[in-house]
């Protein structure tokens, strides 16, 4: 049935948003969530915002409130191109262009290099929202064998490239949502490596790269190769997800097919925010302010960590990570993390069950612990409830199970 209804059904196809439903769940008041993948309002710079909206206001009211270039603001463009420099990308302000929030950045970078029935590689793991963003062009995902460093260089070097040749591989070097997880500059130099031989392009995504509690990640996958690569930032999780801004920053071939995309897409992000924002940052802000989100998130890590270690019983695993805002743990044989949610939220406390994050076969033995958006003591109270429930369950189940 070749009729009206062909473009209705393949949005039909699309995966139902598991990741709303259960949210939902974790939404009950009181409850002690360690669900979102939210930053701590703690940290959004409230008066200096205020500031900068009444400075834009004043000083440029009818160019802030009036339609604008679908490239982005010019002076955050170029103030982008000088950030990313610090993590050995050398690029253009032309090259940049500014999204709203790093999300539709993946549904742009979809829209334009995606098609259905072509491979993309992803993580194993990798993050729900891009496979949500990628999802309604109906690619086919390979799932990248990976370990504690992110995904092997083999896996890389076996994908497809008979047509339809794999279109990308979406990387997450930094901090890893949802494993915490971050690349090693070997592994960097190798995955790199593997994709230039296998000729598969890579889209780096990397909102958590500043959130780093000891020291700075290496240099960015596309610092090593420039013409291979989509590079993805947000300052969602570094001064407020309010606003709306991210950016991308693509070789010069990929540009114009992205901008016309992006104008396709909302003609352009909000001047106004882009214009507060930049009012903000110019002047060197985020050197201030993000080793104060840095300071607060390594505390709550280090607050998780010991009570993991306190409560949780044997045969659970996870690692402590090194910046971002997850912990992730998987389970003894026999449970299964989302068989065990409606317990949780009935005993007060919420987590993501793992299985949302995986393109293929899911492990139902892992789930997703934020530690950022509750205090140190709530957090020592919610993994006391999650280590109760955990032994309770264990008392009934099933080894033998997966
Ligand atoms: N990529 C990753 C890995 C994320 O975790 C998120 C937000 N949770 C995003 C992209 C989207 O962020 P935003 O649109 O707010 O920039």
């Amino acid at each position: 049935m070749t009729t009206v209804w062909t473009q209705a059904r393949r949005a039909a196809r699309m995966n139902p948003s598991i990741i709303r439903e259960i949210l939902k769940v974790t939404e009950k008041p009181g409850l002690l969530s360690m669900a979102g993948g939210l930053p701590s309002a703690d940290t959004f710079p409230v008066d200096a915002l205020k500031a900068a909206c009444d400075r834009v206001l004043t000083n440029n009211p009818r160019e802030s409130l009036q339609y604008a270039a679908s490239e982005g603001f010019g002076p955050l463009r170029e103030w982008v191109a000088a950030r990313v420099a610090t993590l050995g990308m050398a690029v253009s302000p032309d090259q940049v262009l500014i999204t709203s929030g790093s999300q539709q950045g993946l549904d742009l970078v979809g829209k334009i290099l995606c098609d259905a029935g072509a491979p993309v590689a992803v993580e194993t793991p990798t993050y729900l929202g891009a496979l949500q963003a990628f999802t309604p062009f109906e690619p086919l995902f390979a799932s990248l064998a990976s370990d504690d460093e992110g995904p092997r260089p083999e896996a890389i070097r076996a994908l497809p490239h008979d047509a339809p040749g794999t279109r990308f591989s979406y990387l997450l070097p930094n901090y890893q949502n949802p494993t915490g997880r971050v690349m090693s500059a070997q592994r960097r130099a190798a995955v790199v490596e593997a994709s230039r031989q296998a000729g598969v392009p890579l889209l780096e995504d990397n909102p958590y790269g500043d959130l780093w509690f000891d020291e700075p990640p290496p240099a960015a996958l596309s610092s090593l190769w420039p013409e291979g690569s989509l590079y993805l930032g947000s300052f969602s999780k570094v001064l407020t997800p309010g606003f709306r801004l991210g950016y991308l920053v693509a070789p010069p071939a990929l540009y114009p097919k992205l901008l016309q995309a992006k104008q396709a897409a909302d003609l352009h992000t909000p001047g106004f925010n882009q214009r507060v924002v930049y009012e903000v940052i110019r002047d060197g802000f985020l050197d201030r302010h993000v080793p104060t989100i840095r300071a607060l998130y390594k505390a709550n890590r280090d607050a998780m960590a010991a009570a993991l270690r306190e409560h949780l019983p044997a045969g659970c695993e996870w690692r402590s990570p090194l910046g971002g805002m997850f912990f992730w743990v998987r389970l003894p044989a026999g449970l299964d993390a989302m068989a065990l949610l409606p317990r949780a939220v009935d005993a007060g406390i919420a987590y993501v069950p793992g299985a949302a994050f995986y393109a293929q076969q899911p492990d139902a033995r892992t789930l997703r612990l934020s530690f950022v958006t509750l205090t140190p003591d709530l957090i020592r109270e919610g993994v006391a409830t999650l280590g109760r429930l955990l032994r309770e369950a264990l008392e009934t189940a099933d080894e033998h199970a997966p």
